[in-house]
């Protein structure tokens, strides 16, 4: 018996979903190849991120990133893998002028749906919009969601160096709010104030910069009282939560002590509440059963989603490592579907 015989389909009598896997396309790739070219020291940072990485690397994951159809659906099959939740690789459309990134949106929202028409069940996908323009990102987002089928929204954490906390990004969350779709807030190196620690060793990158910076948009949001406004609001963030899980008590703790809460808005509840209510945890490129364990102690099972972060992680070691996750079989199959099911409202 291999690792995948313990928890795929056949093997455990549930649907494996993957809840945060890379696609991109042609044009996006070529637009910001031809931006960073043109505007190297404005996008200095972004460019130097990516050199975290070796060039072979990035052509490799490229081929596999531009492939919705046959060969990545055979990569699935091949891992046990039943479907995909897909969302645009970084660097996405947060980088181009406003107009430029709509019409990359658009383009790469309607493609995924025809991938998605293609391999019903199998591909399942989120919309991607420019925050620079809120409302027209707000439009995007509807016309994904309720014309083009999308399970929800991409958005790159810090846009020009800005959070979504602040009023002028509200469409936004009204729009996810109305329609009932989760937000996934995904990576970038941290913003142009907060990176000049990281570089000198490379730390831009998912060693830390990833995550920490994710970590304080996440954070930002809950003490901003955005969740107090929209209650049902559902932010799904990577990375086996960030950062954060670990360390909720002692957010709560000293937030608490310290009145740091009241300094914007006096919120309702602790952190770690909408932490809990607001949040859910995937576990893309950090399958580590301790940390998923502890997951599902601090945020709860029913928050926790599988995901491997494809082409980026290998799927076969990803499912091997979490194969020795101690949930129970009615955990692991929340885990690996039912949540998923739910917060995307997958079909
Ligand atoms: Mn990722």
């Amino acid at each position: 018996m291999t690792q995948h015989d313990k928890i795929g389909p056949e093997r455990g009598g549930y649907r494996c979903i993957a809840t945060e896997e890379g696609f991109t396309i042609p044009e996006i790739v070529e637009a910001s190849q031809k931006l960073f070219a043109a505007e190297p020291e404005r996008f200095a940072s972004t460019i130097k991120a990516t050199q975290t990485f070796p060039m072979e690397a990035h052509l490799a994951w490229r081929e596999q990133l531009l492939d919705l159809g046959q060969g990545r659906i055979a990569q699935m099959d091949a891992h046990g893998v039943d479907t995909q939740v897909l969302l645009l690789s970084y660097s996405g459309v947060q980088c181009f002028e406003p107009r430029q990134g709509l019409e990359l949106a658009r383009l790469a929202n309607d493609r995924l749906s025809e991938a998605m028409r293609r391999h019903p069940g199998r591909l399942a996908g989120l919309a991607t919009a420019p925050p620079q323009d809120p409302d027209a990102a707000a439009q995007e987002i509807e016309r994904a969601v309720r014309d083009l089928g999308l399970k929800g929204a991409l958005i790159n954490s810090h846009t020009n160096g800005e959070y979504l906390d602040l009023p002028k990004y509200r469409p936004i969350f009204e729009v996810l709010n109305k329609l009932g779709v989760p937000l996934y807030l995904h990576p970038r190196e941290p913003s142009p104030v907060l990176i000049e620690g990281y570089l000198p060793y490379g730390l831009e990158g998912p060693v830390w910069g990833y995550g920490a910076e994710v970590a304080i948009h996440a954070l930002r949001l809950i003490f901003s009282g955005l969740f107090d406004d929209f209650p049902n609001l559902r932010i799904v963030i990577g990375h086996g939560g960030e950062g954060i899980p670990p360390m909720l008590f002692r957010i709560d703790h000293r937030s608490a002590m310290e009145g740091q809460h009241t300094r914007g808005r006096r919120l309702r509840r602790k952190p770690s509440e909408y932490f809990k209510a607001n949040f859910a945890v995937t576990s893309s490129g950090n399958n580590w059963p301790p940390l998923l364990e502890l997951c599902r102690e601090v945020v709860g099972i029913d928050n926790l989603m599988f995901a491997i972060d494809h082409p980026f992680e290998d799927n076969a070691q990803a499912l091997a490592q979490v194969a020795e996750v101690s949930f129970t079989a009615e955990d692991k199959q929340k885990f690996f579907q039912t949540n998923a099911e739910r917060i995307f409202r997958l079909d």
